[in-house]
């Protein structure tokens, strides 16, 4: 079922819309998943929409039946192509990895779960076919997520904000749409330690937001736990902004100046009234907070230089295992 209503000369002068599925572990939505991106692709077609929609799945090192249903997906299609990596690298480098080999006048990334409806696809293809070149897709409601990820996903996004220079954009995840343009900028993002959400905004081009309501996963559980998570901010930190950095120097800065204040007012008072015995908790506070500061200072270099030396060794993103291309 190709699901074009279209006959083969017409297919030809058709735009193509290629879906880009990152999956991971995800054989209990699969079957949901295809069957309404069929009948998506049928209405497409019905409808005389000026593009066809093609679907490319990159498996994330899956060990559940997720390959199989893929392959079995994908016999005899042209419009469904796939490729499985060698391990489980990630969302952000399996997507990378679909973006590498789309070909397509554009791209949707869509959650394998269901969450970002498939069925919103026509209506950012609108806006692209109206000029735009990244149309992403804004919730307005997050079903199925903890209160405390919803807190801190708000708070991340507002430092990131403030630190970087950028317009990062607010209750965004990777669903949206991205002109020809926007694929081939991002193909040329090597980077290892990716946050594809602060990329898009970093490459720039016409963008318009969507708003939608974000459903709760169809089936299975999230892929994401807090370490994750947590890394995947360091990285969108670290990747934009050596604001840290710059933040440490001026701490570094201000005990300084308040140390040579300080050490005048001690000299003096020496000379002055002698010397003075007590001032043992005093000393010791000092020399924690500042061992603390200094800690942390060393830590935050550590983060960039960690990612200096991955990033150094040039090591290829991901491999492939198999592909249908
Ligand atoms: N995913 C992936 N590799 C991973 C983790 C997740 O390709 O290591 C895919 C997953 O199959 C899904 C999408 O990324 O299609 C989003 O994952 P999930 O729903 O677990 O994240 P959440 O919606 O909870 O942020
Ligand atoms: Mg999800």
């Amino acid at each position: 079922m190709g699901g074009c209503a279209v006959d083969g000369a017409d297919i030809d002068r058709l735009k193509t819309i290629e879906v880009l599925v990152p999956c991971y572990n995800e054989e209990s939505v699969l079957p949901l998943l295809f069957e309404r991106l069929d009948s998506l692709a049928v209405a497409v077609g019905e409808q005389g929409k000026p593009y066809r929609l093609a679907f490319l799945f990159v498996d994330d090192g899956s060990k559940d039946g997720t390959r199989d249903l893929i392959r079995g997906y994908a016999v005899g299609r042209d419009d469904v192509k796939y490729v499985f990596l060698s391990r489980n690298f990630g969302k952000e480098t399996a997507m990378l990895a679909g973006i590498d080999i789309v070909d397509a006048d554009a791209l949707v990334i869509i959650d394998a779960d269901l969450q970002d409806p498939p069925e919103l696809i026509p209506e950012m293809a609108d806006l692209w076919l109206s000029g735009y070149e990244d149309v992403y897709a804004r919730r307005r409601s997050r079903k199925g997520e903890s209160w405390l990820k919803k807190v801190t996903s708000h708070l991340y996004y507002s430092l990131l904000q403030k630190v970087t220079n950028i317009d990062i954009q607010r209750d965004t995840g990777d669903f949206r749409l991205l002109d020809r343009k926007c694929v081939e900028a991002l193909k040329r993002l090597r980077e290892t330690d990716r946050n594809s959400k602060a990329l898009f905004s970093w490459i720039g081009f016409k963008k318009i937001e969507f708003i939608y309501d974000r459903d709760a996963r169809a089936a299975g559980k999230t892929k994401w736990n807090y370490i994750q998570l947590v890394k995947l901010a360091l990285d969108g930190i670290t990747s934009f902004t050596v604001a840290p950095l710059r933040v440490m120097t001026l701490i570094g800065g201000v005990i300084s100046l308040c140390a040579v204040v300080y050490a005048l007012v001690v000299f003096v008072r020496t000379l002055v009234w002698g010397i003075d015995v007590p001032g043992y908790a005093s000393l010791l506070i000092i020399v924690l907070v500042l061992g603390g500061i200094q800690l942390i200072g060393l830590g935050i270099i550590g983060e960039y230089l960690g990612r200096v030396f991955v990033q150094t060794k040039n090591r290829p993103n991901y491999f492939v295992e198999e592909e249908k291309l």
